[in-house]
């Protein structure tokens, strides 16, 4: 079948990051023998002309919309992406009569509501692999919809379907399809352009050694989007995929591990890493750790592997906070990293929310204190507030504490931000202060001199209208009950495997 991929991210900080979900779609497609092409709506400034543009110069069978990001994730400076998902699924309704399909982990983390709101065919929830390609077998051949990995449908009685998510291609033997990538993505101007952290950021190439997380941090829901992090690339795998996207694309300098905890479990890191020194790979690269898993010798194998930058999944600064958002390890914990990493050659970052669950003012600004006399990263990237998702105990504390009402979905962005901090404005100076004294402080996105509490107060208007526009938008659409569970199991996989 003739499928066109559209990638929906508009997301370009810290630097655009390569649509690497689409690739894998595209590879999982390719391997089954359909024609695809793709649409990268990064670099379009008109995203609907592009994509009437694309729709009425070619002719497709299926149209997928890979949604990469609800939202921007950041209560300072809040952007939703329903609303431009919703406009593209009626411009290709208009434009052709190709069945259209919803995806990638933006779809994954409220299927139904996403579902609800922009009408789609069918949308894939979770890894899509081994459902996109399953899909196409049905509409090409027919078969029962209740088989087909983590589709999304409505049932002849009108009602949400979803099927369960098998998890289970090898992601091993699947590599992404990287001729989809946009050459402007290994650009070194735009990189550097858009990098808060480096003047000079070479071009990079990305890549996962595996899926999903074994940890359970009470705002994070990575085990529905992405799997319990439990299927692994073999480590030779691992260096000869970077090896051969090097050597397709001599731009590339570095490369980035995209795994959400590279070191979870820490013995299948040091493989990888052990690997690396075996191959002299000789590559500079980055990736994300948990504080969790890291030793000195761990740290050693690091940089004798290549490794120049970690960005740490600190999280907070203080016991408690640690101990409310289930991390897993505390404070004594990140001032042992920050000195393991300080001493090493590897520059390391702490990411940090302020103003989480049961954070006092008092406990915040001591948090700063601590941080800006005891640590020493290269950076810290700031959030004020979490991300609210649904099944999540965030969720859970945040109708607790009258942020959302009980029953509220959180389709539309909802912010976990502690109402005292929010209502202190001394203290809400205090942190823009300190950010803006620390030049490698960095609070997304960007704060300027703008005084925070004005900009809070402007930021609960602005998801107030998103939710008001949400309510209009649906006044006009059916709302969706779920179908009971389908008794039939997953297919088993056809692709990825060797
Ligand atoms: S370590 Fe990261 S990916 Fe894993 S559960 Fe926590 S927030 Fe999610």
């Amino acid at each position: 079948m003739r499928v066109l991929l559209i990638s929906t991210n508009k997301i370009r900080v810290p630097r655009p990051a390569l649509p690497i979900g689409m690739a894998y779609i595209s590879a999982a497609l390719k391997h089954a023998g359909h024609q695809v092409d793709v649409l990268d709506l990064l670099w379009e400034s008109r995203e609907l002309k592009a994509v009437r543009e694309k729709l009425t110069t070619g002719t497709y069978d299926v149209v997928g919309i890979a949604v990469r990001n609800l939202d921007n994730l950041t209560f300072i400076d809040p952007v939703f992406f329903g609303p431009m998902t919703e406009k593209i699924v009626q411009c290709v309704r208009k434009y052709t009569s190709a069945t259209v399909v919803l995806g990638g982990s933006g779809f994954s983390v409220e299927p139904l509501s996403f579902f609800e709101y922009a009408q789609p065919d069918y949308g894939i929830a979770g890894e899509g692999e081994a459902g996109i390609v399953q899909l196409l077998d049905h509409l090409e051949s027919g078969g029962r919809l209740e088989s087909i990995s983590g589709l999304c449908y409505l049932d002849d009685n009108g009602r949400f379907c979803q099927n369960q998510s098998s998890q289970a291609f090898d992601l091993g033997a699947l590599e992404p399809d990287r001729s989809v990538y946009d050459p402007r993505y290994f650009e070194e101007g735009v990189s550097a352009a858009s990098d808060l952290t480096r003047d000079h950021q070479p071009a990079i190439e990305t890549l996962q050694t595996k899926r999903g997380c074994k940890l359970f941090c009470s705002y994070c829901i990575i085990r529905k989007t992405e799997g319990k992090g439990d299927r692994f690339k073999e480590p030779a795998e691992v260096v000869g995929e970077i090896q051969r996207a090097m050597a397709e694309n001599p731009a590339v300098r570095e490369f980035e591990i995209v795994d959400a905890t590279f070191n979870y479990p820490m013995e299948y890191a040091a493989e990888v890493c052990e690997e690396m020194i075996r191959a002299k790979l000789d590559v500079p690269w980055y990736c994300q750790l948990t504080p969790n898993a890291i030793t000195p010798e761990f740290v050693k194998l690091l940089h004798a592997a290549g490794c120049i930058r970690v960005d740490l999944g600190t999280d907070a600064l203080t016991d408690e906070a640690l101990a409310d958002l289930m991390k897993g390890f505390d404070m004594a914990r990140v001032l042992e990293i920050d000195r393991l990493f300080t001493a090493s050659p590897i520059e390391h970052t702490h990411c940090v929310f302020l103003g989480g669950p049961g954070e006092t003012p008092q406990a915040l600004r001591e948090s700063i204190r601590f941080t800006e006399r005891y640590l020493n990263p290269a950076q810290i990237y700031a959030n004020l507030g979490i991300r609210i998702l649904s099944g999540t105990k965030l969720q859970r504390q945040a109708v607790k504490a009258g942020i959302l009402r009980e029953g509220q979905g959180t389709f539309v962005p909802a912010f976990y931000v502690e109402p005292a901090i929010l209502a202190d404005r001394d203290t809400l100076d205090f942190v823009r202060d300190a950010y803006l004294s620390h030049k490698n402080w960095y609070l997304w996105w960007g704060l300027g001199g703008q005084n925070l509490t004005d900009r809070s107060t402007e930021t609960v208007q602005a998801v107030a209208d998103m939710h008001q526009e949400y309510e209009y938008v649906m006044q006009g659409k059916p709302r969706l009950e779920r179908a009971p569970k389908p008794a039939a199991q997953p297919l088993k996989l056809t692709i990825g495997t060797k």
